[in-house]
């Protein structure tokens, strides 16, 4: 699933080419990937709108449009957002294809069908809750490690379980959350209110470190990820920890542990992390 580094990748690239231009028209293929308003609504609303920004919160691409609107996607397991001529083929599984006023087309495509595309003032999503409400962004500079201690402090849940709730902190997951830990030398199933301050620093250090590091190579490509240009990342070569179960810890060569933590499997080092 693509997560900060990832979504952080695709807006950047997106940003210079989308920011100005117009929406002439909305086609969707497969109409039930839009959450919110009823398809109709939402194709008749999108078309002839202005992109004025795009920014990305959490794992969510805002597309901002004229009059408060956004148009929210969200890749969810294997979306992928792409800017193309409107002469390449559509590939299987493009469920909608915006046409812009340069005359290329940004499609979406996403083979697992997790993903959503959502339309409306950001507070009116949340208000509805097509949208959750989300925590502080981790690579943020107004971020202090002092919010995050204040943040786990609270907490009587396991350590991954907390980076991988999005009101926690935005934007984390699997992928990012192992690696962080991992940085941290914290163990995944620890408390994340047992953790001192110092600790909870050189959490939010880490954090910072692994997500930044990702962003810089364009994101892991450890399944279907791609960018908005179809290109794979750089990431996934360079992981510490995920996905390496079994494989020996690059620190101290004791084979990775694998354990499930909220439903999620988590790869760790029983010697390196406490
Ligand atoms: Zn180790």
């Amino acid at each position: 699933m693509p997560e900060l580094p990832e979504v952080e990748t695709i807006v950047a690239d997106l940003r210079p080419h989308l920011a100005g231009r117009t929406i002439v028209s909305c086609d969707l293929l497969f109409p039930t990937i839009v959450r919110h308003p009823e398809p109709e609504v939402f194709i008749d609303s999108v078309a002839g709108m202005r992109i004025t920004a795009l920014r990305r919160r959490g794992k969510y691409i805002l597309i901002d449009l004229e009059n408060d609107l956004v148009l929210v996607v969200h890749l969810g397991m294997t979306g992928q957002l792409r800017l193309l001529k409107p002469d390449v083929p559509l590939s299987s599984h493009t469920h909608a294809v915006f046409a812009l006023d340069n005359g290329l087309q940004l499609r979406y495509r996403d083979p697992r069908r997790f993903g959503r595309l959502l339309l409306g003032t950001e507070v009116s999503l949340v208000a509805a809750k097509k949208m959750p409400r989300l925590g502080p962004e981790p690579i943020d500079p107004e971020f202090a490690a002092e919010e995050l201690y204040r943040r786990l402090r609270k907490r009587r849940t396991a350590l991954k379980a907390f980076l991988l709730d999005q009101a926690a902190v935005a934007g984390v997951g699997n992928i990012y959350a192992d690696e962080s830990l991992h940085r941290a030398r914290l163990r995944p199933d620890r408390l994340a209110g047992s953790l001192s301050r110092k600790s909870a620093r050189r959490l939010h250090e880490s954090l910072r470190d692994s997500l930044l590091v990702a962003i810089a190579n364009r994101g892991s490509s450890v399944d279907t990820y791609r960018d908005a240009w179809g290109e794979i990342g750089g990431q996934q070569e360079k992981l510490l920890v995920y996905g390496r179960a079994g494989e020996p810890c690059f620190t101290c060569g004791r084979p990775l542990a694998l354990i499930r933590i909220a439903g999620r499997s988590t790869v760790f080092c029983r010697r390196c992390q406490r």
